[in-house]
């Protein structure tokens, strides 16, 4: 596959490449803040930078006719719209979090929130320091898999890559359930999928948990 990458000289833009070259995909677009490197025409552009960066990343995705991989957390509903729209020309996979445990942990919340419905329910989210959006992607993906209007709490502080924990209480327990992602590679790796998975294939909206899961 030859790829691009938008925000490559990020945290999660230095992983990507690592794994992709360890696949033996050849990187021919680098994009980021300060420089853009043009190498040749990439089948897939992977972006996890900055919503300014958006615009830009379609951009290069409809000159070159390649699909979107894209992580960047942050983005709101028009931008999501704009992302919908691309995919009625290339193929695309948007996910706020490309890792496998939390797909896993969407599905058991969302099934504890529709047995114990008259729980409460809070959840907390930790990131490093240097996270630019709160609440995480990740924690409005748990939010919204819950069904309910719940309480975020969100903490920055330190290296910590990303913990969410889905806490359920009544008056006389509580049923926490928590992921931690011990290394950003397990994002990247869950992009690689993604971005194998969309290589030639139709234009078109593909959702992450399916390509995990199956059922595409
Ligand atoms: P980072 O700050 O380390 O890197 C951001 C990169 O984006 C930099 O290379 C920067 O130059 C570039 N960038 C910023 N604005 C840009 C613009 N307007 N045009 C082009 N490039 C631009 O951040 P990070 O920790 O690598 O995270 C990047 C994004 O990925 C964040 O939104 C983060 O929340 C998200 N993320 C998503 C997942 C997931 O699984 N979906 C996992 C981890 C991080």
């Amino acid at each position: 596959m030859r790829y691009g990458v938008v925000g490559f000289s990020g945290r999660m833009g230095r992983e990507v490449i690592e794994v992709f070259s360890e696949r033996g995909h050849e990187l021919v677009l680098k994009v980021d803040l300060e420089q853009e490197q043009y190498l040749g025409k990439p089948d897939v552009i992977v972006d996890f930078s900055n919503p300014s960066a958006l615009k830009r990343t379609v951009k290069l995705c409809e000159e070159n006719s390649a699909g979107l991989v894209i992580g960047t957390t942050g983005l709101n509903e028009k931008d999501l719209e704009i992302i919908k729209d691309l995919s009625k020309k290339v193929p695309v996979v948007q996910s706020f979090n490309f890792s496998i445990g939390i797909q896993i942990m969407l599905r058991i919340v969302s099934e504890i929130s529709r047995i114990l419905e008259d729980w409460d329910v809070e959840i907390v989210e930790i990131h490093h320091r240097f996270k630019k959006d709160a609440p995480s992607g990740t924690a409005l993906l748990l939010k919204k898999a819950l069904n309910k209007d719940v309480p975020i709490h969100s903490l920055r502080i330190g290296g910590v890559p990303g913990d969410h924990t889905v806490n359920f209480a009544n008056l006389g327990e509580i049923l926490s359930i928590s992921h931690r992602a011990i290394s950003r590679r397990t994002f990247a790796l869950g992009a690689l999928k993604a971005a194998e998975f969309i290589l030639r294939k139709e234009p078109g909206f593909y959702e992450f948990p399916k390509i995990v899961f199956g059922g595409v």
